[in-house]
């Protein structure tokens, strides 16, 4: 079942596309197994962490805006496929909260891996087709033109099938920097985990919620800003990005939605004796 919260005016639900399995040291980087292990919870046989896969809609100005698709249904449920775990319900999510793709009118995609834009698409009889039929599907241009030429480290990550059948369709939305997509819906520049990786900032009667992307996997990792995934492909620039977003969210009272954290991955930062702490909502 989804999560509904209040923002101001606005009811944020947050749904999830199931659980992903990724290998617990990379997620965790540089930092040292033996200080991150008492935060992670069980790994699996394969020392693989159980992450989230948390997915917002948000309803404002009569539109209905979904934040991230997951990892989707079209290999989902491959057995032994790298990296999936028991993923792909976001549609049965949707579906029980009465929400039809056809009813979604923006997605926005927070960056391109196959783990944030893999629900765009679904298998259709042609192949891979939108899932949101009416859908305009936000990205960050310089984002887009990352997935266009991958290179030997990206390209098991940057699927065409997750955006090519985007722009056959004409449902591509290409922004540059800082954007409103609705009002009180806003995509802000968060580069680092990718160069062109973007947050987004929902406002509404003075409340501010972030929707963190791939700013953290895990929640530990804002209360330790050194703690930086290896999937990240500019690290130190992860760490400037991490300082001010995280400092705005402190100083605003924001809400946080981690994408990875486990179900819902809602939460709080504040600060304690100098220390910065992850309350969960
Ligand atoms: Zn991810």
């Amino acid at each position: 079942m989804g999560r509904w919260l209040k923002l101001g005016n606005l009811d944020l639900l947050v749904v999830s596309d199931g659980i992903l399995r990724l290998d617990a040291g990379a997620v965790f980087g540089l930092t040292p197994r033996v200080m991150w292990e008492p935060h992670a919870g069980p790994l699996d046989d394969m020392h693989r962490l159980p992450m989230g896969l948390n997915c917002v809609v948000v309803r404002s100005g009569g539109k209905t805006v979904l934040i991230e698709t997951g990892v989707g249904t079209k290999r989902a449920r491959t057995p032994g496929a790298a990296g999936t775990g028991e993923v792909g319900t976001l549609l049965e999510e949707l579906a029980r909260e009465g929400i039809r793709p056809e009813d979604v009118d923006i997605v926005v995609n927070t960056h391109l891996h196959f783990d944030h834009a893999g629900g765009n698409t679904v298998t259709a009889a042609g192949g891979p087709a939108p899932a949101f039929p009416r859908a305009r599907y936000f990205i960050q241009k310089g984002e887009w033109e990352e997935a266009q030429r991958p290179n030997e480290r990206t390209r098991a990550t940057y699927l065409a099938e997750n955006f090519e059948p985007l722009a056959e369709a004409r449902q591509v939305e290409l922004v540059e920097g800082e954007a409103e997509v609705v009002k009180g819906v806003r995509m802000v520049p968060a580069p680092g985990h990718t160069a062109h990786h973007a947050v987004v900032e929902l406002e509404s009667g003075g409340e501010l919620a972030l929707y963190a992307g791939e700013l953290a996997q895990h929640p530990v990792m804002l209360e330790r800003i050194a703690w930086i995934s290896a999937f990240d492909v500019l690290p130190l620039v992860s760490l400037e990005t991490k300082k001010r977003l995280i400092e705005r969210a402190i100083d605003k009272r924001a809400l946080l939605v981690c994408v990875h954290a486990p179900f819902p991955g809602v939460g709080r930062l504040r600060l304690e004796d100098g220390k910065r702490r992850w309350d969960e909502t």
